[in-house]
């Protein structure tokens, strides 16, 4: 019987981001990925949503190596909190191709932890020994360059990890997925598990590739020849950076960034060969106020209407280096991520008020996925046939949906697994089995205080829908007195005069409330909490809001 390999869901699946999984044999680890998620509306003032490490933290000493897939933030963005909550992790390996590890050293480098870490760059079909596994990496294609596949041999058989994938006949790079090889695996030795994308699980078709987005944009150049043309994409997007530049370039136009990850991006591509714009063709928003603005394309980041962003201060007049008019053509060259859908709306409005022309992916083909539907999916499928399949990457219900198609194509309900964050799968000589759960937990990132606790997130909401209301007062409880106060102050609740008649309303009821828990013989906490329900009592019948309730009652000094 072959030493069984467990795979622990850290992240990823049940959303999209966040992804994390260690891999284990014989007591030695690997991590694959290490992403993190962004907040929503939901989660005022959280900077980043990671993995608990808490598991990868208990585990340091048998933690070899990581490998990083490709650039994306839902698989790199939670390596600095990784390196800074868990110092053990100190001098481990991190795999991965050239350029993806030039932005993960970028981004451990502004947190100070760059040294924490080993760079091993890899390139295509390099195979290399990673902690217990031999690892062999392919190229993919997705709409990030120098993605890789990873094909780990362990003592159960290859375990397939797609990465993010797609396919694409003609990728901006001529670099295409490389099914020959998952073939040739899969004849000899036989890929025992894949790991597969499911992110476009439940899209029926193939997506469209990149190079047909480059015919759109030189299209959408032409039509807008005369004006100043603006364009939000994501700043990870090298190649669809490249189409933006070769239609501009055509046109005479000199290539402006604008957004620190922007021209971080485009400068660490050229580096690396991956983007190809003359020197004299490209400047920062900083170094552009000499050219003639119709003779520039200005690639923004904030294609997400991100808070702050680039693009989003130009819809609300306060860039201060864009001011929009009539002679601009603002292209939205991405579809809004899920949850972002209104933050876009509000910036494409904000635009077309002040003058601009939009164009987005609604209407004209500006944007292609970067993951498989279920054509390219089942491609892979059949190519890699693999004995055994657990879905990653995606909503609970695209998790679902992949595992259907693996149905549909013939596979056993025994061969597929659907796990998700915090589980523990055992791969032996029988299968997949779920053996345990770790925390899958999100944890929230407030960018200086560190973890969040829930309570912290829910009092913020309600801070933001129904403010903020205190109670203060000194009370001589032996005497049975209100000694001072109470004052009530709010904020974020009532304006002006009414401010002033709820707060003076509210500290009539809570003293009341106070003086009649001290004739009963209350002591502070009792008094306390009358205060807090009297005050509540009041808000909620006058105004019909729960704003968050803090007493301060001390004990009087008499
Ligand atoms: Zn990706
Ligand atoms: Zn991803």
């Amino acid at each position: 019987m072959a030493d069984a390999v467990k795979l622990t869901f850290l992240g990823g699946l049940g959303d999209i981001g966040r992804n994390c999984a260690v891999l284990e044999t014989g007591g030695r680890m690997v991590i694959l990925d290490c992403g993190q998620m962004f907040a929503d509306e939901t989660q005022p003032g959280v900077d980043s949503i990671i993995p608990d490490f808490s598991f990868i933290a208990e585990n340091a000493d048998r933690i070899e190596a990581c490998v990083v897939t490709h650039v994306h933030e839902d698989h790199i963005g939670g390596l600095p909190y990784l390196f800074d909550m868990v110092p053990a992790l100190d001098g481990i390996d991190i795999y991965g191709s050239a350029f993806t590890l030039s932005l993960v050293r970028h981004k451990l480098a502004e947190k100070n932890l760059q040294r924490r870490a080993n760079f091993v760059p890899v390139v295509d079909h390099e195979k290399r020994r990673i902690g217990p596994f031999d690892c062999e990496f392919l190229p993919v294609t997705h709409s990030t360059p120098m993605g890789l596949i990873s094909a780990f041999t362990t003592p159960q058989g290859i375990i397939l990890h797609s990465s993010d994938f797609k396919l694409d006949h003609t990728p901006v790079d001529g670099r295409t997925t490389d099914l020959a090889r998952i073939g040739a695996l899969s004849q000899d030795p036989g890929i025992r598990l894949l790991l597969a994308d499911s992110t476009n699980a439940d899209s029926p078709g193939m997506s469209s590739s990149e190079m047909e987005v480059g015919g759109v944009l030189r299209q959408v150049f032409d039509e807008h020849r005369d004006q100043r043309i603006i364009i939000g994409a994501f700043a990870s997007h090298i190649h669809r950076v490249q189409q933006i530049a070769d239609a501009a370039l055509e046109q005479g136009r000199t290539i402006v960034t604008l957004g620190r990850s922007m021209k971080r991006n485009v400068a660490l591509a050229r580096d690396h060969g991956l983007l190809h714009i003359p020197d004299s063709r490209i400047v920062d928003i900083d170094a552009a106020d000499d050219l003639d603005p119709l003779k520039t394309c200005i690639i923004s980041t904030g294609s997400q209407g991100e808070h702050r962003s680039a693009l989003t201060l130009m819809a609300t007049g306060d860039s201060r280096w864009v001011t929009i008019g009539p002679t601009d053509t603002v292209v939205f060259s991405s579809h809004p991520i899920p949850g972002n859908e209104a933050a876009v709306a509000r910036v494409r409005s904000g635009l077309a008020r002040q003058g601009a022309t939009i164009v987005h992916s609604g209407q004209v083909d500006v944007h292609t996925t970067g993951h498989g539907k279920r054509q390219e999916l089942l491609a892979l499928h059949s190519v890699a046939h693999p004995e055994l399949f657990i879905p990653v990457h995606g909503e609970f219900e695209h998790l679902i949906a992949h595992a259907e198609l693996a149905y549909d194509r013939g596979m056993s309900h025994d061969n597929v697994l659907v796990a998700t964050d915090g589980d523990q799968i055992l791969l032996d000589d029988e299968g997949v089995t779920k053996v345990g759960r770790v925390s899958g937990a999100y944890v929230f990132m407030d960018g200086s205080a560190g973890p969040l606790d829930g309570g912290v997130l829910d009092e913020r909401l309600r801070l933001g829908q129904g403010g903020f209301v205190s109670v203060s007062a000194e009370v001589d409880v032996g005497a049975g007195q209100v000694a001072f106060g109470p004052v009530v102050a709010s904020r974020g609740w009532a304006a002006g005069d009414e401010r002033f008649d709820l707060e003076t309303g509210a500290a009539t009821e809570a003293r009341e409330a106070m003086e009649k828990a001290l004739a009963n013989g209350a002591d502070l906490a009792d008094v306390e909490r009358a205060a807090r329900r009297a005050v509540g009592g009041y808000v909620n019948k006058v105004t019909g809001r729960r704003p968050v309730i803090v007493p301060v009652i001390r004990a009087s000094r008499r």
